[in-house]
């Protein structure tokens, strides 16, 4: 069963199944509320996602939005609209234990993107800083 956690390892989560679908948002409220440039996402049927331990404190973006975060280490975890988009936990992929599970299959409000997204791929790459 693909497992994920925040930081600080006071809330794990679990689902059970495959995503309905992976994506990479880039839309403002997802910049805002990660403090970063987009925000990948897996969506799970509501009845497949539970928690296994820790009490997620809640963040509402907008009326109808639930962020979900460790209140301890502030890590977002999943995101719950019933309204935009009823019966699915939006879970964020890079807190999943494996988050290569799930490779992203489109960027989604791209109209919100940074200028430079789309060539950031292209940048030079480092295995971890330049000598
Ligand atoms: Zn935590
Ligand atoms: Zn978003």
């Amino acid at each position: 069963m693909p497992t994920g956690r925040c930081h600080c390892g006071a809330c794990v989560y679990a689902f059970e199944g495959d995503p309905l679908r992976s994506s990479i948002c880039n839309c403002t409220d997802c910049q805002r509320c990660a403090g970063a440039a987009s925000m990948a996402w897996i969506a799970v049927p509501s009845g497949a996602f539970r928690l296994v331990h820790g009490e997620p404190s809640l963040y509402r973006s907008s009326p109808d939005t639930e962020r979900w975060f460790c209140g301890t280490c502030g890590t977002g975890l999943y995101y719950i609209n019933e309204v935009a988009l009823p019966g699915i936990v939006d879970i964020q992929t890079a807190t999943l234990d494996d988050p290569d599970a799930y490779p992203p299959q489109a960027q989604v409000q791209w109209a919100d993107a940074p200028a430079w997204a789309g060539t950031v791929g292209d940048l030079p790459k480092f295995e971890r800083f330049p000598g």
